[in-house]
């Protein structure tokens, strides 16, 4: 460290300010792949989790583009009447442009979202990456964003995963490859990217494919604070599942489509969803309850897929239990659908 302080001192002045005009002129991605990036926060066997600023500003503007009419805006109280202004104006752009797509499914936010990734918080996104209007919003409510709200943000992003660090690291390797185990997939061999945000989309949590990357709320009780105490944990393995099992492509889906086939049923396009969160919630409640914590699946504590739950519980419980197929299981779930809708058509 000595050695390197005296060889800056001995360099001559000129030098270094033409190293500064280099270094700070280089392409964004040239300096995002060389360092080490401040939005990283830690890495386990398995997941690797970000805290970076233009995905949560992103996030931030879109959740508040979708806030409902005179609902304020969060933490609007606290801005002066120009700073109100500047960050109002990127919401109302997120309203009239994005609000109504899906962050999951629109290839447009999907881009934006692996460009915002790459980017450090002291970078701009570049233009031919993202639409000039959209960077322009962004580049204007940065400074708003990063006085008032982005320190309690990466603050509250960086203590969720230290309350969990120590459990996702005993439980990581169990719960995943008992996912792994009931989908009948494997895992890529990759780290799961999972960047946190205060807010995610409306669900708390969505994740996309090739390569796995989450985003994640890191409010601890979920969008609606009605969370049982695990269901962070549960949605943190519950998202990159979705990289096992989905209607099209997975074995799960798979089965669950061809035996409603045979069966004639229709309307039953979720269930693959609804198997995704009991897969997901089980592994969870197993591997707590290993340690002595009870836990509620998050599919029961937010009455999610409610229709599906009674036939997908009941006709799942074999195969849970390692004393069922997974074809079984599937034509046992989808007779039982079918025998409740013809009870109660
Ligand atoms: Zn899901």
């Amino acid at each position: 460290m000595t050695y390197g302080l005296l060889r800056i001192f001995r360099t001559p002045f000129w030098l270094l300010a033409v190293l500064v005009v280099v270094l700070t002129t280089l392409p964004v991605q040239a300096r995002s792949a060389a360092g080490h990036e401040a939005s990283f926060i830690e890495r386990t066997d398995r997941y690797a989790f970000y805290s970076n600023f233009w995905i949560n500003l992103h996030h931030f503007l879109f959740q508040q583009a979708q806030r409902k009419d005179g609902e304020p805006i969060d933490g609007g109280r606290l801005l002066s009447r120009a700073e109100f202004a500047e960050i109002n104006g990127a919401i109302d752009w997120y309203r009239d442009k994005l609000a109504q797509r899906s962050l999951l499914m629109d290839p447009y936010l999907y881009k934006v979202k692996r460009v915002l990734t790459g980017i450090e918080e002291t970078e701009l996104p570049t233009a031919d990456a993202i639409d000039a209007d959209h960077l322009a919003q962004l580049e204007a409510a940065a400074s708003v964003y990063r006085t008032h709200y982005w320190t309690r943000h990466d603050r509250q992003n960086r203590e969720i995963v230290a309350w969990h660090r120590d459990r996702i690291r005993a439980l990581e390797h169990d719960v995943l490859d008992r996912i792994s185990s009931l989908a009948q997939e494997p895992w890529p061999d990759e780290h799961i990217r999972v960047d946190l945000t205060w807010d995610a989309n409306w669900a708390g949590a969505y994740c996309t494919v090739e390569p796995i990357h989450a985003v994640l709320t890191s409010r601890p009780g979920g969008p609606k604070n009605t969370w049982p105490p695990g269901g962070w944990l549960e949605l943190l393995f519950h998202e990159p599942s979705h990289a096992l099992i989905d209607p099209d492509s997975s074995t799960v889906g798979e089965i669950l489509r061809e035996t409603a086939e045979q069966l004639g049923l229709d309307g039953a396009d979720q269930l693959w969803h609804a198997v995704l969160f009991l897969f997901s919630g089980t592994a969870v409640q197993e591997a707590l309850g290993e340690e002595g914590v009870s836990h509620e699946l998050l599919m029961v504590s937010e009455s999610i897929f409610s229709r599906y739950q009674p036939a997908v519980n009941d006709g799942f419980a074999a195969y849970m239990a390692g004393k069922d197929t997974l074809h079984s299981a599937a034509r046992e779930t989808l007779e039982k659908l079918s025998a409740a809708r013809q009870a109660s058509p």
